[in-house]
């Protein structure tokens, strides 16, 4: 009832939900009831889980904050949501996010722009900013999100909380409506280290409704924090952890990057054996990522046709139904996307983008290879500043872009990211959360987990 309350009373402000589940108070009375009874409870009895709306929902309608999905309710649960749902969890309400995913700020939601708890004038990032800003808030416990480009971590850090990013296949994308396929993950959102990994936990494992979903067997994250560990000096004792050099470079914000050297030097008084470590290829990460985020895009939005899903016109001839049902559907962000995507594929033009893209991937995972070979994890900033103003960027697509610097990399590889508070910047009347990023090996969750843990 706590969380409901807080809810009731902060979302006016935030608008982080842009739908409320109205059974909640009910769901959680009969989990009273049978602990009561002294039945058997899944290990989320009774958790509120806020889930993205990209992410499907039967009995809740799911727009991917899209007007062309407007009243869409999914005849299904996404797995992710299934399988919390069977733990006991229950889904309090869809977070707001930038239309499909795109973007960084949340303002390119077709329905509402939602704040940052920690500063109401300022952005709470995107996309999946309405999952982040409502485990800041308190408005429920824990939440999921989705991250192709960075849309799970980047809110966590200009929300102040924790965003886990799982390596590509741990987690199975059925139900999670698709914005770049090979780049998409659904991720957790908690307020400790400890709380994104039991979400982790329970979501992952191969299903056989995503082929791309990894077989590979899913070990206890939740026992990272019962560690003995934690009851030594120097629990992290002989870790290798490299700082990522090209990620402390001109233009991050000098107050993030001091930051994310204390958090190294943080993790070397745990024990860790710090250096710093180059990734020459670093900076291609951005023009590649929006090649192929756009390409996949494109050529997934191709189904929202008026006819399939979502909301139709009314037109006299077939080709005009299509082209209206998508002109009055999408809002701009989404379109520019989908003619860069267009454009890319096309047949003139595939091998100087789409081809040359698709080979600085493979670049980009080598190099990662080869550092992670020698290092345990890399750190870098989470995102280049803290929080920024409603309105700042809005109008200056390249700069949004731009702030993705840190996170489309790891997306690119594959790789799973962790990222959590590190500190604050600014003084005065504002003070912003600052949140740094690890990232470790293909499948190797277990260990950023037991880091974050013992490092916060
Ligand atoms: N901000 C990035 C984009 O606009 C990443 C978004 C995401 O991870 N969904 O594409």
């Amino acid at each position: 009832a706590g969380y409901l309350n807080r809810l009731r009373r902060t979302e006016p402000h935030l608008k982080s939900f842009l739908y409320v589940s109205d059974t909640v108070l009910k769901e959680a009375e009969e989990i009273d009831r049978r602990i009561q009874r002294n039945e058997e409870l899944g290990p989320l009895a009774g958790v509120l889980v806020a889930v993205k709306d990209n992410i499907c929902t039967a009995d809740m309608p799911s727009t991917a904050g899209s007007r062309i999905l407007d009243g869409y309710r999914p005849p299904f649960d996404a797995t992710a949501v299934r399988k919390l749902k069977e733990c006991g969890a229950i889904v309090v309400g869809k977070t707001n996010l930038d239309e499909f995913g795109m973007g960084s700020t949340t303002e390119g939601s077709a329905y509402q722009v939602t704040a940052n708890p920690w500063d109401l004038s300022r952005v709470p990032g995107g996309s999946s900013g309405g999952s982040a800003a409502a485990v800041s808030a308190r408005q429920c416990v824990v939440s999921l999100g989705s991250d192709t480009g960075g849309s799970v971590r980047q809110p966590a850090s200009f929300c102040g909380v924790v965003g886990l990013k799982p390596t590509y296949g741990r987690v199975s994308r059925y139900g999670l409506v698709a914005y770049a396929s090979s780049l998409d993950v659904i991720g957790c959102v908690g307020s400790s280290v400890a709380d994104a990994g039991i979400i982790l936990h329970m979501i992952s494992g191969h299903d056989r409704f995503d082929a791309t979903s990894s077989k590979l067997h899913v070990p206890d994250f939740t026992s990272q924090f019962i560690s003995r560990d934690l009851l030594e000096s120097k629990p992290l004792k002989g870790l290798r952890v490299g700082v990522i050099r090209e990620t402390l470079d001109d233009g991050v914000d000098p107050e993030v990057i001091s930051l994310v050297r204390g958090a190294a030097s943080h993790l070397e008084e745990l024990g860790c054996i710090v250096t710093e470590v180059s990734l020459p290829s670093f900076s291609l990460g951005l023009p590649a990522y929006f090649i192929l985020a756009s390409s996949e895009s494109s050529s997934n939005l191709s189904r929202y046709d008026g006819v399939r899903y979502g909301n139709q016109v009314v037109a006299d001839e077939i080709n005009s139904l299509y082209g209206d049902s998508r002109a009055k559907g999408f809002g701009s962000e989404v379109k520019m996307r989908i003619l860069m995507g267009t454009y890319a594929l096309s047949a003139g033009y595939y091998d100087a983008y789409y081809k040359r893209a698709q080979q600085v991937r493979t670049l980009i995972q080598e190099s990662f290879k080869e550092v992670l070979d020698k290092n345990d994890i890399l750190i870098s900033p989470a995102a280049p500043s803290a929080a920024y103003k409603i309105g700042e960027k809005k109008n200056d697509p390249l700069a949004m872009y731009a702030g993705d610097i840190m996170t489309v990399n790891v997306n690119l590889a594959g790789l799973p990211a962790l990222v959590l508070p590190c500190g604050f910047v600014g003084g005065g009347s504002t003070c912003l959360p600052v949140g740094f990023q690890m990232i470790g090996a293909a499948f190797d969750e277990e260990k950023l987990l037991k880091v974050g843990h013992i490092f916060e």
